[in-house]
């Protein structure tokens, strides 16, 4: 029994995070992979729910290890993506969802051909800027940091199977969960997980 992969990627501030905690929180197959990474926690989040937070030598140790499945520096951060915490969700048949970089997004297609991409864009320059803002998370040179990065994670849009725009909440959320119930009902997955049932059907 394996689930299936999904990446999702947006420049920061797009909604991807609200997405699929969004998502997930709706669904108890589908699972979300806590990256690891050497950014400082936000208010508010927590160790090994929203990421596991390390430091640059535990991460250095763990990229040497080969731990990661895919990694990156996105603003001058490193994240990374545990290759056995996910490959145990799939093997349990849990549909897995990675919110990664582009540069992620490039690694992870080498090694999975057959997961899917989902790209988020925001309804505009100005709405990506505010929702930034709005989170009230991060200092001025930390969004203008992220603004300037915006456009360069959204060059890399064609690189996905899919696109959204997160304009109206529910509205993305609605597509983002008819990607992710489509690709279950895909011959490639119903095949295997159908098996029984046709074999008897054809006896
Ligand atoms: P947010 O996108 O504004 O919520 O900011 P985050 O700090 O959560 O993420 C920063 C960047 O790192 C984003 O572009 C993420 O897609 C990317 N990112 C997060 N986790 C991973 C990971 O495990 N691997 C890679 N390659 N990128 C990641
Ligand atoms: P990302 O993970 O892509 O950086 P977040 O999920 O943290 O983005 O969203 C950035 C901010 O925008 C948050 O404050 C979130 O509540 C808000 N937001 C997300 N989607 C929408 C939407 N469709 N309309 C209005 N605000 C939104
Ligand atoms: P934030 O610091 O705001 O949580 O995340 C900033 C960016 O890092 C986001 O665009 C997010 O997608 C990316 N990111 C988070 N985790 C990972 C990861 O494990 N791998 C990669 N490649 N990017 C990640």
């Amino acid at each position: 029994m394996m689930g299936s992969l999904f990446i999702v990627a947006a420049p920061s501030g797009a909604g991807k995070t609200s997405l699929v905690n969004a998502l997930v929180a709706g669904h108890d197959d589908i699972r979300l992979s806590v990256s690891h990474t050497t950014r400082p926690p936000r208010d508010g989040e927590q160790d090994g729910r929203d990421y596991h937070f390390v430091s640059q030598d535990v991460f250095a140790q763990m990229r040497g290890n080969g731990d990661f499945l895919e990694s990156a520096t996105v603003f001058d951060n490193s994240y990374g993506t545990s290759s056995k915490a996910v490959e145990a969700l799939l093997e349990q048949g849990l549909d897995v969802i990675l919110e990664i970089d582009w540069q992620g997004a490039q690694q992870v297609r080498n090694n999975f051909a057959d997961s899917t991409g989902i790209f988020i864009l925001p309804p505009s320059k100005a709405t990506l800027e505010q929702r930034l803002r709005d989170r009230g998370q991060d200092n001025e040179e930390v969004i203008q940091r992220r603004m300037r990065d915006a456009e360069n994670e959204i060059s890399h849009y064609v690189e996905f199977d899919y696109l959204i725009v997160n304009d109206d909440f529910t509205e993305a959320l609605d597509k983002l969960t008819a990607i992710i119930i489509a690709k279950r009902q895909a011959l490639a997955t119903q095949k295997h997980k159908q098996s029984a049932l046709i074999t008897e059907l054809l006896a």
